[in-house]
């Protein structure tokens, strides 16, 4: 379970960059295809030139599917039972939390809320936020979690409460700018990412935190 958070980060930096990489590789690839396709016309024993043009159409169709793969704003939405969705996530965290001395409580919301939504993704951001609430207590503590519905499957709030490390207003104001990070090993693209997929749900974070008390993160959908 470990290996696999890692490895849904690891995914979700690579998609960013790969997207951003393969977009630049795309348009100069495109046009060398098309020079090969000129040349082959003008010159039909060349076999080389088949060779090649093969190549770059595999390569062009290879950094395509990369692009779609690590778009932030692609996203593909569905009916959602909120709490299940949470349920769901704290239970992949729970052993994590336990090797680090982490209990999770989990307040549901009293009426079910069923929501529009990219419900990969999302989980994706509550990973991130739950993953970020554990980095903050080394020595472990709580975290509490608490969904919150508006109206009939209108609108959730979802708050991640933490007791770690806090952050200053300059490390809050930090918050989402890609490769910010207070820590040793970190990457600062967890929040990058999930700036990008709440913003694309035309949703909102926000952020209260005080150094050495805590930290809460609101999502709202
Ligand atoms: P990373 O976790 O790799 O550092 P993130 O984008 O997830 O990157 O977070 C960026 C930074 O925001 C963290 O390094 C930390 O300084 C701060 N941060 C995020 N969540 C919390 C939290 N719950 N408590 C304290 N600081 C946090
Ligand atoms: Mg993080």
């Amino acid at each position: 379970l470990q290996q696999q958070l890692i490895e849904s980060e690891k995914l979700s930096t690579l998609g960013r960059f790969g997207a951003g990489l393969a977009h630049e590789i795309r348009n100069p690839l495109t046009s060398i295809i098309g020079l090969t396709q000129l040349l082959k016309e003008n010159n039909h024993q060349n076999k080389y030139l088949e060779i090649i043009t093969d190549e770059l159409e595999r390569m062009e169709s290879l950094v395509n599917q990369f692009v779609l793969l690590g778009k932030p704003n692609d996203i593909h939405k569905a009916g959602c039972d909120i709490n299940k969705l949470i349920y769901n996530t704290v239970e992949l965290m729970k052993s994590n939390a336990q090797l680090q001395d982490v209990k999770i409580h989990f307040i549901p919301s009293q009426e079910e809320i069923n929501l529009e939504i990219d419900q990969a993704k999302i989980k994706q951001v509550l990973i991130n936020f739950i993953k970020n609430a554990f980095e903050a207590m080394p020595e472990g503590g709580n975290i509490y979690i608490q969904a919150k519905g508006e109206g009939i499957n209108e609108k959730v709030t979802i708050t991640i409460e933490d007791e770690g490390v806090g952050m200053t207003q300059e490390e809050i104001d930090s918050l989402g700018t890609p490769f910010f990070t207070s820590k040793e090993n970190g990457l600062g693209m967890g929040l990058p990412i999930c700036f990008d997929i709440v913003k694309a749900h035309d949703g909102e974070i926000t952020v209260e935190s005080e150094k050495g008390k805590g930290t809460v993160m609101q999502l709202q959908l």
